[in-house]
């Protein structure tokens, strides 16, 4: 596949994108054949116990039996296997985009042209943010926008457990129960407290319903009375007046902690009596509180002029912590979580326009079925929906009496069902306002039967092992098998669980583990060119029925292959295999794989060439070398089979290419170069946690998700692994509480008769307990008409992640080169934009507002991210793994690979702890990126997301050494050290207490390295140094004074 296959991406040849909500009011199209609409009653009320498969579901054609091969004789010099007669096959038709609703909106019919940048050869190419709207009708099978992404695991036990109580609230006036436990105490993130969501059983996706068609009424209610925003409060910094650009080496200023909008937890945990908060949440009621809500909470700090030549440590004390939508409190109070759903820009332009001149993308970033520590779960035999947009009913809809409801998206006036005039929290009648629902930007629903297209399916996992020689040698199949043992009870699903593996080399090995049998069968089938399951029926076994056949097989497998010789590997064939095996059924594919394929279909050749991983020049081969695994990914797709890769590998794999069997399928990609048992035991720490925590986390089947937004506004660009399947909705088999999305947004007709505008994930999913789920998020954000209104909600690290996806599909679609261009001209463009539409008294300097002051030192990162950088030795594998990780990581954990956070920690203290758990958390102030701050005397960790670096100077205090590391001096410590000894001092407890607290917050688990001058790693550390010269790139005073040209022409 050439890198054009990637330009839809971007929305050429994509669907016809009409405007979000009131074009796609409906619905998905079954996803296959498979499906059954909804002729089967299933009550899911009553569901939650194993379901029979229904009829049909299972291939359980004519086949011929074939002697099965017992395992212990099964190894070379196996009988081949013939073929049998081709049994009824599971066709797949792909998926159908969704027909667009009659009365929708028209396609735009043109392209916005791109801004054109006046600037000299460096400017050229520049973004059209949200501009151009995709156009042409989208062929059924192709364009799934994205690259692949990355992703992690492990427990983070403060958010992880999916089980707690959910609070289910059934709607029916009788039968209700209120299980609201306040459950675990929520834990403080990055500061702040997450509430307002639980953990539950299941994940998520949504779906649609066909009834949806039926009940399309008319369309738009009337426009909304025009909104009078107050005047925003402008201060610009008058504070610098022209003091010479000494460039000093500054603290932040004492205002620096305030810019930190503390953020308010999104939804109440509400127990019972519950405040009235919502009287009059709805836009049309806005007018009276926002006129009252003036900017100044917000506008001063954020508007600050800074003059980055001058202010040198821009760093916060803490975390950087998001904007806060400048709304009414009440409606504030109750929005959604920013950790959950984050807009770059959290006051909306009127228009595109006004987009335009403020040179700011604008676009979403969703974690979606993120682990939280709280969630509300409604049962409810109808779930309360706009007729006209199918938007869920939410806290930011008006009620225009206690019989009728607004749509916060299209502005339809809907009724109230009479059910939802009880309230199942205050027991009472009448209130409909003040149900979960209305009260809850976050929250599960239950879903009825018409949610589903076919009965829910059992949680079915597939296990597909590299056992080449090259595999064996690398000891990967010890930690996989361990793992597997030790988490088989913990695997999510429930009575009906199917598990089943195969194994590969230059042939495919299928195993028989039919209740019954007193050992596991082994099959071999070894014509790879086309590839026939032996024994369809029992290749998939129900897990509790078979748990000590799997066991058996678990045990012996690493065994079975010690002494292989096969060096070849048909990973294209045991791939076709596994989804012969899951397609009737849909179900997960974990794949581990240690090298280049080499055989049948998807065989790749090496593409590296070793001397141009430190190019300056462009970097070749970031696109797949074929389209096998992208179009195996979207079969997997069209049958709710998702595939997630795990690469072990010392030598080039090519991941451009592999990847894509994860990306298109909704799979998760995980990579661990120079992977041995032996020679990186760091690595095989951080594999087997990583397991654990694949293994045992949520995970939602036969998932969709689509994403609203209020009339106006229309999403054109996703980023993330998904299929696209049609303008607003995305497939996704499987979903995980790891993955992150963003999504470009543009602004097609004027708001000006809106005060706020609304953004509405919907993820309808199946359980792993066979539950028919949907997850909704609503954010609600307010709609401004000033260039300074805009730029002083500007999230900075939100617009550094989006334009870090944008910048992925830049270098595949175009070049490495013309990415790195354009987004050094974000950031000169928006600065030129603030420079002369927003001040009004110029200055000399380099100025930029307080709240986007970070915005060229992130993008002066992200070139020198080992994604974007040029010139320093990079893998192509470690290069291509990093964009998948920049675009599938939900924004907290990208940032860290971009920016990450240097503390000095060999004198940590308590003061200003937080305290967690009755655990005390030392709290050290951020540092600068840069070799001067690294005194010789003392010790600093760096977290770089998925790493954790622990440099020691050359002189560290002592007491650090012997109290913290147990080593008697500087010259004992060792060159691979990578945990901290458990000493029974206060130093050490204070040390690990951080770095544990670090490493939970986050799912997948970073590897701490102990580092020393002569460490092997002192480069990687060093290379993070990014405010430094390097040979190949600027120093940050250099890139500043680069864009201090720039704007100032
Ligand atoms: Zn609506």
């Amino acid at each position: 596949m050439s890198s054009t296959d990637f330009s839809s991406q971007n929305g050429a040849g994509g669907p016809p994108y009409a405007n979000g909500p009131s074009q796609n009011p409906v619905a998905l199209q079954p996803p296959g054949p498979g499906y059954m609409a909804h002729q089967t009653p299933y009550n899911p009320m009553q569901a939650k116990g194993p379901m029979p498969p229904g009829p049909g579901l299972y291939n359980s054609g004519p086949y011929q039996p074939v002697p099965p091969v017992s395992s212990n004789q099964a190894l070379p010099g196996q009988p081949m296997l013939k073929r049998p007669p081709m049994g009824p096959q599971h066709s797949m038709t792909p998926p159908q985009s969704a027909s667009p609703n009659p009365g929708s909106r028209i396609p735009p019919a043109h392209a916005t042209p791109p801004p054109v940048s006046a600037n000299n050869y460096q400017h050229a190419p520049a973004w059209q943010y949200g501009g151009t709207p995709p156009m042409g009708a989208p062929p059924p099978m192709a364009m799934p926008p994205l690259r692949p992404a990355g992703n992690h695991m492990t427990s983070s036990p403060s958010l992880a457990t999916p089980q707690a109580s959910s609070a289910e609230y059934r709607a029916t006036p009788p039968v209700f129960h209120n299980a609201m436990q306040p459950l675990c105490p929520p834990t403080s993130l990055q500061g702040y407290t997450q509430q307002g969501h639980m953990p539950t059983p299941g994940n998520g996706a949504q779906v649609p319903n066909s009834f949806d068609h039926l009940e399309m009424g008319p369309k738009m209610a009337g426009p909304l009375p025009p909104q009078q925003p107050s005047p925003p409060t402008r201060h610009m910094g008058l504070s610098y007046p022209s003091l010479p650009p000494g460039y000093q080496n500054t603290s932040a200023p004492p205002n620096a902690a305030t810019m930190q909008h503390p953020v308010q937890p999104s939804t109440q945990p509400y127990s019972h009596p519950q405040p009235y908060q919502q009287p009059s949440a709805g836009p049309a009621q806005l007018s009276p509180s926002l006129s009252g809500l003036s900017l100044q909470s917000q506008t001063p700090e954020a508007l600050r002029v800074v003059n980055l030549l001058q202010e040198r440590n821009l760093l916060p004390l803490g975390p950087v912590t998001p904007p806060t939508p400048c709304l009414p409190q009440d409606l504030q109070k109750i929005n959604c979580h920013p950790e959950v759903f984050r807009s770059t820009l959290t006051s909306i332009p009127q228009t595109q326009s006004l987009l335009n001149k403020a040179k700011l993308p604008l676009g979403l970033l969703l974690h979606p079925f993120k682990d939280l520590s709280q969630l509300p779960v409604v049962t409810s035999s109808t779930i309360v929906r706009c007729r006209s947009c199918r938007t869920y009913i939410n806290p930011f809809v008006t009620f225009l009496d206690q019989r009728r409801w607004k749509c916060n998206l299209c502005y339809r006036v809907n009724d109230v069902p009479e059910e939802f005039m009880y309230n199942p929290v205050s027991r009472s009648y009448g209130e409909p306002h003040k149900r979960p629902e209305v009260q809850n930007a976050t929250l599960e629903f239950i879903a009825p039967s018409e949610y589903m297209l076919r009965p829910p399916q059992p949680a079915v996992y597939l296990i597909v092992l590299d056992v080449s020689h090259n595999a064996v040698e690398t000891g990967y199949l010890d930690v996989v098998c361990q793992s597997l043992l030790e988490n088989i009870n913990a695997l999510p699903g429930d009575s009906r669980t199917k598990i089943g593996f195969i194994t590969f080399d230059s042939t495919i090995h299928f195993y028989n583990l039919q209740e019954g049998l007193s050992q596991p069968q082994m099959l071999i089938v070894s014509d790879i060119e086309d590839i026939f399951l032996p024994t369809p029926d029992s290749l998939l076994v129900n897990l509790n029925e078979c748990k000590e056949l799997v066991q058996d097989l678990l045990r012996s497998l690493p065994q079975m292959f010690g002494k292989t010789m096969e060096t070849q590997c048909a990973l294209g064939p045991a791939l076709q295999a596994a989804f012969k095996l899951l397609s009737a059924t849909g179900g997960r594919v974990s794949v581990f794989q240690t090298q280049l394929p080499s055989l049948g279909v998807g065989a790749l050749k090496s593409r590296e060439d070793p001397n141009q991983r430190a190019s300056a020049k462009d970097i070749q081969h970031l696109s797949p070398a074929t389209d096998f695994y992208k179009k195996l990914a979207l079969d997997c797709s069209g049958q709710q089979v998702a595939v997630d890769l795990f690469l072990l590998s010392s030598q080039y794999c090519d991941l451009a290419s592999l990847g894509c069997i994860s990306r298109y399928s909704a799979g998760s990609v995980y990579y661990y170069p120079s992977y041995h048992q032996q020679h990186n035991p760091a690595g095989v720490e951080c594999f087997q946690k990583d397991l654990k925590r694949y293994l045992t986390r949520k995970i939602g089947f036969e998932a969709v998700m689509r994403i609203r937004c209020s009339k106006g506004l229309s999403i054109h660009t996703f980023h993330g692994n998904f299929f696209v399947r049609s303008t607003d909705l995305l497939s996704l088999p499987n979903v995980n509480p790891d993955a992150g999305f963003a999504v470009q947004m543009s602004i097609e007709e004027n708001l000006v008769d809106m005060q706020s505008v609304s953004f509405q994930a919907a993820l309808l999913y199946t359980s792993s307990k066979g539950e028919r789920r949907i997850r909704v998020h609503t954010m609600c954000l307010p709609v401004v008409n000033s260039l300074s209104d805009i730029f002083a909600g500007a999230d900075v690290q939100a617009i550094t992640c989006l334009l870090a996806s944008m910048a992925v599909d830049r270098s595949v679609t175009a070049s490495l080169s013309d990415a790195r261009d354009a987004m050094t001209n974000a950031s000169i463009d928006s600065l030129t934009s603030f420079r002369t539409s927003v001040l009004t008294i110029q200055q000399p300097g380099l100025l930029a507002p307080a709240c986007l002051r970070l915005f060229p030192l992130y993008i002066l990162a992200l070139l020198k991210q080992k994604a974007f950088r040029t010139g320093t030795s990079t893998r192509l594998d470690d290069r291509v793994y990093a964009m998948c990780q920049l675009k599938y990581q939900p924004l907290a954990y990208v940032m860290l690979m971009i920016h990450p956070a240097l503390y000095r920690v060999d004198d940590l203290t308590d003061e200003g702890a937080l305290n967690v758990s009755e655990r005390t958390i030392p709290q050290p102030r951020v540092q600068q990126l840069s070799v001067e701050k690294l005194s010789r005397d003392g010790a600093f960790l760096m977290d770089a997301g998925s790493v954790i670096y622990l440099w020691i100077g050359r002189n560290c205090n002592p007491n650090f050494l012997t109290q913290v590391l147990g080593l008697p001096n500087y010259a004992a410590v060792p060159l691979n050290m990578n945990m901290l000894p458990e000493l029974d001092t206060a130093e050490s407890q204070r040390t690990r207490a951080f770095v544990g607290w670090l490493r939970e917050q986050r799912p997948f688990f970073p590897i701490l390295h102990v580092i020393r001058d002569e460490s092997p790693l002192k480069a990687s550390f060093l290379q993070n140094m990014i405010e430094d010269r390097t040979e190949s790139a600027l120093s940050y005073y250099e890139f500043l004074l680069h864009i201090q040209q720039q704007v100032s022409k």
